[in-house]
């Protein structure tokens, strides 16, 4: 199996081992890797109806065959059951973190039960052992991965570990690697927490060894001359994401006010202009990535003076700044960075801030909750109490919030539910949907709740064509196959783990001609997207098994019964007619019945009618 390390490590933190499993040819054969692989074992494992929080869910840290490769700007994923929403979630990180698992011999590392005191896993260039974490049990995610560097002597070691939200099981904490590079989404770090994993640690010399090495190098060559050719990729380069803010805000997509409104009057205090006068100092980059969409920064002037911080990517920039009715990427950058310490998704934090700041607004939740604080939107100081309670999960309030906006509202009632901004329990993106129905549908199917990075039509209903063919913005048509088709082009993709800006630039041909070269199988794009649906089924057949249904496939009550209250898409919403129509057109164009089922031809079409496990102990 070229360019693969030919083992996965397989670690019982219930039973204290740790063994390396060799790869199932078949395993690598139908699924590839990264969410792939994710999406097979989890399904094999788990027993259905685990609690995400039990011993007996499994953790898994995946990288993709082109990982650690030279091919640009492949990174790793960690997939679990996810406690926000308990549906299959694949969180994604960037960093270094994913190639050293491949250098340290293997090609993901799957982790269950849990360590009666707190733990960490050591990993080194094969050999891996479970070592004593309660000492670092507690520290923040940055002090953690200075004084774990310190202790084994190596400033080398690459990390993945959570903070102290993580160890108090919030659940949308995060998985920090390396600092600025995060597993953010759906929850992973408290499935950690629940395990006492502090963090795995990771070192490796081992190479790996493509089929055709002088056929990779070119394969390799073309992706670059891509990129180098894509404009829209040199503005990652040149703002990264922050550069959507004043996209989304002229669009009406930019959630402000716990998505009351679509743009925010202090946009500008946010977006790239303000980052490069405020924050910026040099653009960062992931292992092997010529964007290099990230920047170190520092605060030059304020209360924050001298504060050292990443890019404020779009997504928090907007969840933490005009979701908040904060307009000032300073005040912003901190809130983030408190995040990333305490180990919280910062998208996920500021979708239950906005809730909790519309609930203090309606007197749902009162100042006798807050310990006199008001949580008033546009307060830094509202804001930055909510994170402390929550990673605390200090009781009463902090623990309610620390459950998610769906199940704060179940426990708050008082009508919150109706502005609860989630699908399936995950906290939505950063993307209103309410004038792009397109987006409206993809975010409805997102296989691990409300995102935005299984399929982005946005840029196609916006920029009106697709295929070359015209698209209307605010049509029903042709909305499902565009969806079903983004998808499984995305989810071919996540198994070699690609980066989602990356994509934009390199060609579905050159991906192909990079892994047939890297592992000696012919691939042609049909085969890619076929890949694709066949990983996105798998992944349904998991959801579907845990008690999903089409019910599910829905969106929030705001951008379903409250209309945009202004700018040139004044009053439109999605309504319910609209998204039975598009969930008709997408279940029919993905062969589904009309329940979001795979029929038996589809399953039998993508070689999942029978399910022998692939990981074998
Ligand atoms: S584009 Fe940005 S996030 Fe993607 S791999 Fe490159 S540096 Fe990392």
């Amino acid at each position: 199996m070229h360019s693969y390390m030919g083992k996965l490590l397989y670690v019982d933190l219930s039973k204290n081992s740790c063994q390396a499993v060799p790869l199932d040819e078949r395993l690598a054969e139908l699924f590839v890797g990264g969410k792939g692989f994710g999406a097979k074992i989890l399904y094999d494992l788990l027993p259905p109806g685990c609690d995400p929080l039990s011993p007996e869910n499994v953790l898994m840290f995946m990288a993709g065959p082109l990982t650690g490769t030279l091919a640009p700007a492949m990174r790793g994923c960690v997939i679990t059951r996810s406690p926000l929403t308990g549906t299959f979630v694949d969180s994604y990180f960037g960093g270094h973190f994913a190639p050293e698992i491949r250098y340290a011999g293997f090609d993901g590392i799957i982790i269950t039960g849990a360590a009666e005191t707190p733990c960490y896993i050591w990993v080194d260039n094969g050999a891996a052992e479970i070592r004593n974490a309660a000492h670092l049990w507690g520290l923040d995610t940055f002090t953690f991965t200075e004084l774990i560097k310190e202790e084994l002597g190596d400033r080398t070691v690459k990390t993945a570990c959570i903070g102290p939200a993580g160890e108090k099981k919030v659940s949308f904490a995060l998985v920090n690697c390396e600092y600025n590079r995060h597993a953010g989404r759906g929850g992973t770090g408290a499935v950690m927490g629940a395990k006492n994993l502090k963090a795995v640690v990771l070192r490796g010399r081992k190479v790996i060894r493509p089929y055709d090495p002088s056929a990779f190098q070119t394969a390799v060559d073309q992706a670059y001359r891509e990129l180098q050719a894509e404009g829209g990729i040199s503005a990652f380069t040149v703002d990264g994401t922050a550069g959507s803010i004043d996209f989304a805000n002229d669009e009406h997509l930019l959630p402000a006010y716990n998505y009351y409104d679509g743009a925010f009057d202090g946009a500008a205090g946010l977006n790239a202009a303000a980052q490069r006068k405020q924050l910026w100092l040099r653009n960062v980059a992931c292992a092997g990535c010529p964007i290099a969409c990230g920047k170190v920064g520092r605060i030059r002037r304020g209360r924050h003076k001298g504060l050292v911080s990443d890019v404020v990517e779009y997504e928090t920039a907007a969840m933490m700044g005009s979701n908040l009715g904060i307009g000032d990427v300073r005040e912003v950058a901190y809130l983030v960075k408190k995040c990333d310490a305490l180990g919280l998704d910062g998208m996920s934090a500021g979708g239950v801030i906005g809730f909790a700041m519309e609930a203090f607004k309606k007197g749902i939740i009162t100042a006798a909750d807050t310990e006199g604080v008001n949580l008033a939107f546009g307060d830094v100081a509202a804001a930055d109490y909510l994170l402390e309670i929550i990673a605390a999960r200090k009781e009463g309030l902090g623990d309610t919030l620390a459950g998610g906006v769906k199940k704060a509202a179940q426990v708050l009632g008082g009508g919150s539910a109706d502005f609860a901004v989630h699908i399936k329990g995950l906290e939505c993106p950063a993307w209103g949907p309410r004038t792009v129905p397109g987006m409206a549908l993809a975010l409805a199917t997102a296989d691990r709740g409300g995102c935005h990075q299984r399929a982005f039509p946005i840029l196609y209903e916006v920029g009106g064509f697709w295929n070359g063919e015209p698209v209307e913005r605010l049509g029903l048509k042709d909305k499902g196959e565009i969806v079903a088709y983004l998808q499984n082009y995305l989810a071919g993709l996540d198994t070699l783990v690609k980066c989602d800006f990356a994509q934009y630039g390199i060609k579905a041909e050159t991906y192909c001609r990079m892994l047939t070269a890297a592992t000696g199988r012919n691939w042609t794009v049909e085969e890619l997207l076929l890949l694709g649906e066949r990983v996105w089924n798998q992944v349904r057949l998991f959801n579907l098994r845990e008690g999903f249904s089409r019910s599910d496939d829905t969106l929030p009550k705001r951008f379903m019964e409250e209309p945009l209250p202004g700018g040139p898409y004044k009053g439109h919403m999605i309504t319910e007619a609209d998204l039975n129509r598009l969930l008709d057109d997408y279940y029919s164009s993905r062969g589904w019945d009309r329940e979001g089922a795979p029929t038996t031809a589809k399953l039998e079409q993508l070689n999942l009618a029978a399910q022998p496990p692939l990981f074998h102990l």
